[in-house]
């Protein structure tokens, strides 16, 4: 049975269906047959560089490589660490494993579930080459005290933004406060397309132009391979239907962000009850899923799936925990505030093609959940 409000929708693409079909046509179709890195690519790089700024925005594989491509451009190698979030998304551990360094947990921020400055403070060692704070979920990291730590210890910043794009703290876009930023085109994600996809953003053109040969077996069409790179290019008809999305990504967020406040209004009143809602405000909120904080979190779950709400937990191990990373972490070491994160988050549905009747389905079950405590 599905869900009366699923976690997320079910017809993700329905409103674009005639234009999907359009564009296949006219990418297939196209006398140049350029499927990947072609117009369409460079016109989407160029329609990102405008958004955010950035002196240069790189189309890639997916946001995972852009991750990658982001610390092999800043020369990460055998031996060097690098600062990830211990409760994120495992792309921000594997990258860094996948060039030879070492990923170096530090545990989050207990009320934004990101990267916490000070407990990255204190695993900075002579080997720390970069930090990689990852925006999640409902907030955006905040980036000065990681820029602070980058100039004092001479090390770099790589943002991930991949769910985050089109958020912005004190007037800077996400993804344009790191050294290199990352935007992620998943089909789930706030700008989430119809296959893989990232983008790479930086100010630095030479960064850029790194970025560019090494998503391309280290070669700018020219086949003569100047860098080991890898195999991370853009699919035009994931570009094409990126431009297709773009100018309507704002209205899109902007009903995101309804949503969300609606929800902050409601459950204002039940953070002494044993469920707490994430912080509320504009500035520096990137709402790709609203996640909540209960005590009893398994009830609460249940008691939802029994009202007909979808919802998900996100990561109940921390990273560090995972088999996959289990060789790459010193024994005894902590990360107390994941594993309570791990514990006790459940994220609600939010996604933009919620009615009204819809969020106060989700809202009516919570309260109602609340008031039985
Ligand atoms: C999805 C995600 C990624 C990876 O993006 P893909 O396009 O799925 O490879 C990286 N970091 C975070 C925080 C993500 O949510």
């Amino acid at each position: 049975m599905t869900a009366a409000v699923p976690f997320a929708p079910a017809r993700l693409f329905d409103t674009d269906r005639e234009a999907l079909r359009r564009l296949v046509h006219e990418v297939g179709t196209d006398p140049a047959q350029r499927f990947v890195l072609g117009p369409r690519t460079a016109e989407l790089e160029r329609a990102l560089i405008e958004r955010t700024g950035a002196a240069d925005v790189v189309a890639c594989g997916s946001g995972t490589g852009a991750l990658l491509l982001a610390l092999h451009a800043l020369g990460i190698d055998a031996g060097d660490e690098v600062i990830v979030p211990a409760f994120a998304f495992p792309s921000v551990a594997s990258t860094v494993l996948e060039l030879g360094a070492t990923p170096v947990f530090a545990d989050v921020d207990p009320r934004l579930m990101v990267l916490d400055p000070v407990d990255t403070q204190a695993r900075i060692t002579t080997r720390t080459r970069a930090v990689m704070p990852a925006h999640l979920f409902s907030g955006m990291a905040d980036m000065r005290p990681f820029r602070q730590l980058g100039r004092k210890h001479g090390i770099a910043v790589v943002e991930d933004a991949a769910v985050a794009q089109g958020a912005t703290f004190a007037g800077v876009p996400a993804g344009r406060w790191g050294d290199l930023g990352v935007y992620s085109f998943f089909p789930a994600k706030p700008f989430g397309g119809i296959g893989e996809g990232g983008v790479v953003l930086t100010d630095d053109p030479e960064r850029g132009r790194r970025v560019r040969l090494l998503r391309d077996h280290g070669q700018d069409g020219s086949r003569v391979s100047e860098l080991l790179g890898h195999s991370s290019r853009f699919d035009e008809v994931v570009a094409a239907f990126q431009l297709h999305r773009l100018p309507t990504l704002t209205a899109r967020l902007a009903r995101r962000a309804a949503i969300a406040d609606r929800y902050a209004e409601r459950f204002a009143p039940l953070a002494g009850r044993g469920v707490l809602a994430p912080p509320v405000g504009r500035d520096g909120r990137c709402l790709y899923v609203y996640p909540v904080l209960a005590e009893r979190r398994d009830a609460l779950r249940d008691h939802l799936a029994a009202r007909g709400v979808g919802t998900r937990i996100y990561n109940p191990v921390p990273l560090p925990r995972l088999p996959a990373f289990a060789e790459c972490v010193p024994a005894g070491d902590g990360w107390p505030v994941s594993e309570r994160l791990g514990r006790q988050n459940l994220a609600l549905p939010l996604w933009p093609g919620m009615t009204d009747e819809d969020v106060d389905r989700v809202t009516d079950a919570v309260c109602e959940f609340a008031e039985q405590e």
